[in-house]
């Protein structure tokens, strides 16, 4: 008999929650990967970075893997398709993963879960890729938090080393199963292209983190950790990062418990999964939706320095610095009135950290329709946010270049106008609530 570890967004062998299950049990494990058609069928972009990324990862836990005598099993098609198949090759014991609360997933695991227990073969499930999951965290009446620092503040009392402590996988890496290395698909041959640029490092100093609090709010200083793709796959760990965060620097904990908050509203309110405001009346908002105003902004066109080096940044490089993020889906909702939609979707395709949690998070944060999101009135000034944050322009004439010349286009909407346009369309919506 043996076992098997399912990897999906927690692509690493250190400290990982279900794979130390899975190991611990005494069955040779064989670790298994699937490029699921599912999500890759629905990508455009065939230079998609993401897939470039998940490649690399798999790639480095095989070289570890083959040299201790075993391997991964990466397949390309869909669980439907891959986990039958197993099942006839192998004489499988139990199949391991951890927990994934996105939509999709859930739904994917659940009629995995079904087939393969309807098999004979057991399924066991596990928290990883967060500190607090499900109803770890609920207020005094028992019901979840929709406000941050109440959370926050509940999840500061409740940690301790227990949930803090790393799994100790490598005293059980003598488990895996032994076995000669399976190749693993190239990205050719699924459609897809190497990535060219490099990604950001898994490492990060830990100066960075302790001058967190001075720094990350300007997006020409190189003040923020550049973590969110590692923690979108799982490529770091969480608990690790979190006693990091308590030794060095309150603020960056914050954020790291902004992540948590934002998977345990996608796991109570899962109506925001199904393209819904998570305040109901916030889709009465009648959006102008402009189409060809929507192309500026993707383009970085509109105009306004800040938005443009932010959009550019984008799409240039799949990453964009969070005050920046703010401001830009401000300006797409609030000046524009676009909806917040259309901007999540962009975020969504382009950014290499994107996670529907997150995204879905800051984009209704920024609109206003979302749990604790910042009032509706609140519209952000990009000239005035350029004086605070970026003064002396360096972010802005990195990514736009010709500011300052004709060829620079003059501005999509006066920020006045565009002010006291949007007021009447969000009170005439909130009318009545
Ligand atoms: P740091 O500032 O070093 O923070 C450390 C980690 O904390 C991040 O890597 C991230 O995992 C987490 N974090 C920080 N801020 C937030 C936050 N507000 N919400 C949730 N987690 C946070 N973050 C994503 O990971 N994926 C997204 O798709 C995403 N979309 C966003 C969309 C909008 C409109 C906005 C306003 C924010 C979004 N964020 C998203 C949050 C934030 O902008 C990024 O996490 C951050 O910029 C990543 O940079 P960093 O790794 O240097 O973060």
């Amino acid at each position: 008999k043996i076992s098997i570890f399912w990897f999906r967004r927690d692509l690493r062998l250190h400290d990982n929650a279900g794979l130390y299950h899975a190991l611990k049990k005494g069955v040779p494990v064989l670790p298994i990967f699937i490029f699921d058609k599912n999500i890759l069928d629905k990508l455009d972009d065939k230079h998609d970075r993401r897939v470039a990324f998940i490649h690399e990862a798999i790639t480095e836990i095989q070289a570890f893997l083959t040299a201790k005598g075993s391997t991964i099993l990466v397949k390309y098609g869909t669980p439907e398709e891959v986990f039958p198949v197993l099942l006839d090759e192998y004489d499988v014991d139990t199949i391991y993963i951890n927990h994934d609360y996105e939509l999709y997933a859930h739904e994917r695991d659940e009629s995995v879960r079904e087939f393969v227990t309807s098999e004979g073969v057991g399924f066991s499930t596990y928290k990883d890729q967060v500190v607090f999951e499900k109803n770890e965290i609920l207020s005094g009446a028992g019901t979840p938090y929709t406000v941050f620092t109440p959370y926050s503040r509940k999840w500061k009392e409740k940690v301790n080393t227990f949930y803090l402590k790393s799994y100790p996988t490598e005293k059980y890496f003598d488990n895996f199963l032994q076995t000669k290395p399976f190749e693993i698909p190239t990205l050719a041959m699924m459609g897809f292209q190497a990535a060219k640029a490099k990604f950001p490092s898994k490492q990060v100093r830990d100066g960075i983190i302790r001058s967190y609090a001075e720094n990350r709010d300007f997006p020409a200083i190189e003040g923020t950790s550049k973590l969110s793709v590692h923690l979108r796959f799982g490529t770091v760990s969480i608990r690790e990062l979190a006693r990091k965060a308590q030794s060095l620097s309150e603020t960056w904990l914050n954020e790291l418990i902004w992540r948590d908050f934002y998977f345990n509203i996608l796991y109570h309110f899962p109506h925001i999964s199904q393209g819904q405001a998570f305040r109901k009346e916030y889709d009465k908002i009648i959006w102008r939706n402009n189409k060809k105003e929507f192309e500026l902004w993707c383009e970085g066109k509109t105009g306004y320095p800040i938005v443009d080096a932010g959009m550019r940044e984008l799409n240039a490089t799949g990453f964009m610095h969070n005050r920046v993020r703010m401001i830009v889906a401000s300006f797409l909702t609030k000046h524009l009135l676009i909806d917040w939609r259309w901007g999540e979707a962009y975020f969504a395709k382009k950014l290499l950290d994107f996670d529907f949690a997150a995204n879905n998070g800051g984009w209704q944060w920024a609109s206003g329709s979302g749990c604790d999101a910042a009032p509706y009135f609140r519209v952000f000034n990009p000239s005035l946010q350029t004086q605070k944050f970026d003064k002396q322009l360096e972010y802005i004439k990195k990514w736009v270049p010709e500011l300052n010349t004709f060829d620079y286009p003059a501005p999509i909407v006066n920020h006045d106008f565009a002010r006291k346009r949007v007021l009447p369309v969000y009170q005439m919506a909130l009318k009545g609530f």
